[in-house]
């Protein structure tokens, strides 16, 4: 099997955080999200995916961070191309003037795109999530849809000018207070990157 490398990045950035709600703000949630997957336990995992991604936090050249904080959609995109990665998927919170809206929600733009959503889908399907305490405190995000970014009506620049197939994991409602609490919470955050990197190695098992 083809090991998977996958480009990823949280949505929005520092100085344009995306939705905020109750003191919370989507990029850094999305961070918290995506930061781990560079870390040991994934890099050490030898049929995992590769995460490779943009983090201009991550580095310690200050010129290189305040450079990157201010680099417009565009040239973030062509460094995201440049990996030659397999896939790509940027990390979202969604938000709704309702806040009983909540869930978790894909977007696609491609049919190999759509394949990817199908697989990270199925994972969340049969991921046994009944056993974590968390989910038995709190409920546990349920399955919202799984969209195309024409049904959508909306332009997602990523989806366009991504190379490879790429996907939007819009991982809860920031506006829904279990979709946040769920999501402030390490073991929250846990779930969704087991439900993602298992979604991707379904991916590359049966298309790569
Ligand atoms: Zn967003």
């Amino acid at each position: 099997m083809t090991k998977i490398m996958v480009s990823i990045s949280p949505g929005h950035s520092d100085n344009h955080p995306g939705a905020c709600a109750y003191g919370y703000r989507e990029h850094d949630i999305a961070r918290s999200i995506t930061n781990p997957l560079f870390g040991t336990k994934y890099l050490n995992n030898p049929d995992g995916p590769v995460f490779v991604g943009w983090f201009p936090w991550l580095q310690e050249d200050k010129l290189w961070l305040e450079k990157t904080y201010t680099t417009q959609l565009r040239d973030r995109m062509r460094v995201m191309n440049s990996f030659r990665s397999h896939v790509a998927v940027e990390i979202h919170l969604n938000a709704a003037n309702s806040v009983q809206a909540n869930g978790l929600e894909i977007i696609y733009l491609s049919t190999k795109g759509k394949k990817l959503a199908e697989c990270i889908q199925e994972t969340f399907s049969t991921e046994p999530q009944t056993n974590n305490e968390l989910t038995t405190k709190h409920l546990l995000l349920s399955w919202r849809r799984l969209i195309s970014m024409a049904t959508l009506g909306r332009y997602l620049y990523f989806l366009k000018a991504t190379k490879m197939p790429a996907i939007i994991f819009e991982a809860g409602f920031i506006t829904n207070d279990n979709d946040r609490n769920f999501l402030l919470t390490e073991s929250g955050q846990d779930i969704m990157r087991n439900i993602l990197v298992k979604g991707l190695s379904l991916y590359a098992e049966r298309y790569l």
